[in-house]
């Protein structure tokens, strides 16, 4: 039906007659002449209709996104016509044929970025339609492809594994499907592949990979969706160097192939317990060449309880941050920062501007300066490496929680003052603790999940050190977002029975629920060990997008629910009989 795409034409074809297939994005009426701006997959690009053309008629009666077929003839636009902006900008399109393919009712969406997620998402074949998300379905499609290419070269096999299957517990809640045939019984839909790339790293496949769907009943949260999609791998006789390694060479042939970024040869590495302190987060976003000071030693002698109180307190700690160019800041700015802080807890936020690094406590200005003495100012100024315009901030209390609202400062600090020096900062976080004990419930949690190798030789240690247990997990971080986690695998039964112990799991429902790993561990199971990336976050990451949702094409709203189907949905009462479920009414 066509001879080329409109986001391909250019000066080359001058003069040529194309045949082109497309949406109408605008049309304008200026005086006799008609401006039509043809849209496809490939782009846009600009149309003439003169007065005299025998297609002046039918584009007279175009509208938005009439579906049409133009052919013309390419003609270079003078020179003060181009617009640089357009892929297209130099040449424009002289019609002499429009033909309606298909008209289209009045768009129920203005097409821009200013149209809300439900009505998107309701005409999402329409929103599709917009250049920023042909662009964003294309990066997608891109990386999968990169992927693929990538991994097939380098002795990765493809493996598909069950969506109707058994729990497999990732720390959400499970999307279960009823069994038509076995009354009362259901399947639950993956959490991950966890298990079954487990089994096959058993049955000796060496290296697997799948771009597989998730599934996760979770809590709304803003960047969760409740199917998403893995890169998930798994490795057999590795040890965490050898996974992150093969992690490592895949994202940077992926990030070259797709968006020809170069990634740094070897991605820093941070334990768990360094990435808090210095950063406090497990994701630091390592763009911003800032971070956390521990200023315990320089405070611990203050007549200033806020600062000499955590600073002699085990749990607790004093961190500053150095703001550079802080002392710039407005007070309304900084009580800003101080609101922000609240909520994550914090119950106040220090500060100090220094105007003049010089002058000592002379040179400061800061309600808090008057509790100081030259000892403890010195100290924190080298050791802060403090200039004169900088600010900085201080948080005392509690080691996790100051260390996490500090961490959420130093990003919005960073982001406020465009202080990123880099585009692209990819790093590892490791030493996970093996658990975290959970108060509620009065038991260990895994903090990654139960199948991950604690670093200890055997299962007594571990049940000896289990609040101190360190895990071969490790998580990677681009940019202050965790794009993927994994871990090396427990290989031995009794290993894996005290883990489940630890976890709280009893025998008998280790057995039901996980009887098949349990045994499977029984037969040479060779030691192995994997990582999971979210391609959501890594396509998101790379189209530049805030939200996963923008890179996936039919994505749910943050209530997981489809506008654009209205699933989910009652079902009839015959189809209910059927799968042996009677719905609960509110006041059963
Ligand atoms: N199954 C894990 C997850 O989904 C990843 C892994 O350990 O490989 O987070």
């Amino acid at each position: 039906m066509r001879s080329h795409l409109c986001g391909e034409v250019n000066e080359t074809l001058d003069g040529q007659s194309i045949t082109l297939c497309g949406w109408v994005d605008r049309r304008r009426d200026l005086g006799g002449l008609i401006f039509i701006s043809l849209r496809d997959n490939a782009g846009i690009i600009q149309v003439v209709v003169e007065p005299d053309s025998p297609a002046f008629a039918d584009a007279e009666r175009l509208r938005n996104e009439y579906c049409v077929r133009i052919k013309g003839v390419v003609r270079l636009r003078p020179q003060s016509q181009w617009n640089e902006s357009m892929a297209t900008g130099k040449i424009e399109l002289v019609a002499d044929k429009v033909e309606l393919l298909n008209a289209s009712a009045p768009i129920p969406l203005l097409m821009t970025d200013e149209d809300g997620e439900e009505v998107r998402l309701r005409y999402r074949y329409l929103d599709l339609r917009r250049p920023r998300m042909q662009r964003n379905m294309k990066i997608r499609s891109k990386l999968n492809r990169a992927i693929h290419n990538h991994l097939d070269d380098n002795g990765f096999s493809e493996f598909e594994t069950p969506i109707l299957t058994k729990a497999t517990p990732e720390g959400a809640r499970d999307y279960l499907v009823p069994s038509r045939v076995h009354p009362g019984q259901f399947f639950a839909l993956p959490q991950s592949p966890q298990l079954f790339k487990q089994l096959l790293m058993m049955a000796g496949m060496d290296r697997y990979y799948q771009i597989a769907r998730c599934f996760r009943d979770e809590d709304l949260r803003s960047d969760r969706q409740p199917e998403f999609t893995q890169l998930d791998m798994e490795m057999s006789f590795v040890d965490e160097a050898g996974v992150q390694s093969a992690a490592e060479d895949l994202l940077r042939a992926v990030f070259k192939d797709v968006l020809d970024v170069e990634l740094p040869a070897s991605f820093p590495r941070l334990t768990w317990q360094e990435a808090m302190e210095e950063y406090g987060s497990d994701k630091p976003d390592l763009r911003y060449p800032m971070r956390l000071h521990d200023v315990d030693e320089h405070v611990s002698h203050v007549e200033f309880r806020v600062f000499s109180g955590p600073a002699n307190s085990d749990g607790q700690r004093v961190a500053a941050l150095r703001v550079p160019g802080g002392a710039q800041f407005s007070r309304k700015q900084i009580d800003g920062y101080t609101a922000f802080v609240a909520r994550y807890g914090a119950r106040g936020l220090a500060w100090i501007k220094v105007n003049d690094a010089d002058a000592g406590l002379e040179g400061l200005q800061s309600p808090i300066a008057k509790f100081l003495d030259d000892k403890a100012w010195n100290g924190i100024a080298a050791q802060t490496g403090v200039q004169s315009g900088d600010l900085l901030f201080f948080g005392a209390g509690d080691w996790l929680q100051t260390s996490t609202f500090m961490g959420h400062l130093l990003v919005r600090c960073g982001q406020d003052l465009e202080l990123a020096n880099q585009d692209w900062a990819p790093l590892w976080v490791t030493d996970f603790p093996m658990f975290e004990w959970d108060e509620e419930s009065a038991r260990h949690t895994a903090m990654h999940h139960p199948f991950t190798a604690p670093q200890v030789a055997s299962a007594d240690e571990l049940e000896a050190n289990a609040g101190t247990a360190l895990s071969k997990g490790y998580d990677i971080v681009l940019n202050g977002a965790e794009i993927g986690g994994g871990s090396i695998r427990i290989h031995k039964v009794d290993m894996q029975q005290a883990v489940f112990k630890l976890l709280g799991i009893s025998e008998e429902e280790a057995e039901a629920k996980f009887g098949f790993l349990l045994e499977a561990l029984k037969y040479g199971c060779p030691p192995h060990g994997g990582i999971a990336f979210g391609l959501d976050r890594i396509a998101a990451l790379m189209a530049g997008e805030a939200s996963i949702r923008d890179v996936i094409a039919f994505p749910k709203t943050t209530t997981a629910q489809c506008p654009l189907t209205d699933a989910p949905s009652s079902i009839a009462q015959a189809q209910l009989d059927e799968l042996h479920i009677a719905v609960k009414t509110r006041s059963d």
